[in-house]
């Protein structure tokens, strides 16, 4: 399998140079040349099948001769163990049609630790081959840092080195990251704010020199791996509910675009997936867009859905690449004038393919909280905001002209409830318990370094301990 730029512009790569490299040398993302087709045959073959199976299945395709399918299969079993259910995304289901596709059994308990797991022993893997290590720096408001904390602990070649703001994460967000001891991991309490971290990590990165003295890497939503690891999940629910020979709706709680662009894969490459929607918080600059055409950046507000408040969707563009025939230089046109102007708008021909298959709602402050309590009252069980908006999303769509009565209607459950117990508690009157692989959370002993705002410094502390530097021949 061979990627492409969405610019058109960057070499085109292999499987593993995709993996390591990220974001493609001319701006754009990496996506695959053509998509592998699964008949349906295949896809019923699927049925039944441990999650890991169908995970190798699904994603074999995508890695050419990079690795050898024993060795990913172990791979994948190894990222997958750790989940604490057996079913890995099991599904409950809350009304005669509606399903919510749990992704939150992960270390972390959201639904990034399904792509990150295995991203991380991915990397080890193709460092080992290689004989190379790689320094992955990043910035976190406290949501995301844990995930990719857990994904890269104990790679042998990974160290990884997370900035948080002091005091501005909550005490159990914080704990998930500095409460892993592991010796390739450093968790830095930045004197300042987010936004101070993650201009500290731009930094960074932005230093040529720097960035290959340390080796930089980032293992950030934008890596073509990630979206190949989402992509399993909706094969491996769409079976279990009858697919083939049953059409299937998901209904994805989304800012990035990330997780529901790995649905419009997963129907490309032959699942029949007869609708995507796209479920927006208040920053609905995906819902605006799938109304009138126009894409337009907007300030950021935050919501009891912190993990989708976003300005710029950045996967949207694998999308628009397809809806502008594949021709990279129109992307990077339209890119340029985004990032110009603060918007772009498609032509009407495009926004009519678009929404042939995605349709958007977007859903407020208060219907997601009178979802995160309705659904416990009709239905025995916890939301977290995530998924509520999710969850009120499919109510909004099963009403929708033209969607067949008879598909699986599927929500992506993209958080536990536990890990937004503030919100949930508010809605439903009680206090969502932490799982067991948790419980014992606020007693771990911590570990990170105060350093000030200061680029010079951060740089000079990951240069000590980093060992593509430390260990350097
Ligand atoms: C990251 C995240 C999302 C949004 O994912 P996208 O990649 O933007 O689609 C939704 N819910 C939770 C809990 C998340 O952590």
């Amino acid at each position: 399998m061979r990627y492409v730029s969405t610019r058109g512009a960057a070499p085109v790569l292999g499987f593993e140079d995709v993996l390591l490299t990220g974001l493609a040398r001319d701006g754009g993302l990496y996506v695959p040349e053509s998509w592998p087709q699964f008949s349906a045959a295949e896809i019923r073959a699927m049925r039944g099948l441990p999650y890991d199976e169908v995970a190798v299945r699904v994603m074999l395709p995508f890695l050419g001769d990079a690795i050898p399918e024993d060795a990913f299969r172990a791979i994948v079993r190894d990222a997958y163990a750790g989940f604490d259910h057996a079913a890995v995304v099991p599904l409950v289901q809350l009304d005669q049609r509606t399903w919510v596709l749990e992704l939150f059994h992960g270390p972390t308990l959201a639904f990034k630790d399904v792509a990150l797991q295995l991203l991380g022993r991915l990397f080890d893997h193709v460092l080992a081959k290689r004989g190379e290590r790689v320094t992955v720096v990043g910035a976190t408001s406290g949501d995301t840092g844990s995930a990719a904390i857990e994904a890269c602990r104990d790679r042998r070649n990974i160290d990884i080195f997370i900035l948080h703001p002091r005091g501005r994460t909550s005490e159990v967000q914080r704990r998930q990251m500095t409460g892993v001891l592991s010796s390739n991991v450093h968790n830095i309490a930045l004197e300042g704010t987010f936004d101070d971290c993650q201009d500290i990590v731009k930094a960074l990165f932005n230093d040529a020199a720097c960035r290959d003295r340390l080796k930089l890497s980032a293992v950030n939503s934008i890596n073509w791996a990630r979206i190949m690891a989402q992509i399993v999940y909706y094969f491996a629910s769409g079976v279990a509910l009858g697919a083939p020979d049953r059409p299937l709706a998901f209904v994805v709680p989304t800012g990035n675009f990330g997780n529901v662009y790995a649905a419009y894969a997963a129907r490309a490459m032959g699942l029949p997936v007869e609708r995507l929607v796209v479920a927006s918080n208040t920053n609905d600059i995906l819902a605006r867009f799938f109304e009138s055409g126009t894409m337009a950046m907007t300030p950021v507000t935050p919501t009891l859905s912190p993990s989708m408040d976003i300005q710029i969707s950045s996967n949207f563009e694998r999308l628009l690449f397809d809806l502008h025939g594949r021709d990279g230089a129109a992307v990077d046109e339209t890119m340029r004038r985004f990032r110009a102007e603060g918007r772009f708008r498609v032509t009407d021909d495009q926004l009519r393919h678009a929404l042939a298959t995605f349709s958007a709602h977007r859903v407020d402050e208060d219907a997601t909280m009178a979802t995160v309590a309705g659904t416990k009252v009709r239905c025995g069980y916890t939301v977290d905001p995530h998924t509520a908006v999710g969850v009120a999303a499919a109510r909004a769509a099963a009403d929708d002209a033209g969607l067949d009565p008879a598909a699986a209607l599927v929500v992506l459950g993209t958080a536990h409830p536990a890990k937004f117990p503030d919100a949930v508690e508010k809605a439903t009157g009680s206090r969502p318990a932490l799982p067991p692989r948790l419980a014992d959370l606020f007693e771990r002993e911590e570990r990170f370094d105060v350093l000030p705002n200061d680029v010079a410094a951060v740089q000079d502390y990951v240069a000590r301990r980093a060992r593509a530097v430390t260990e350097a021949a």
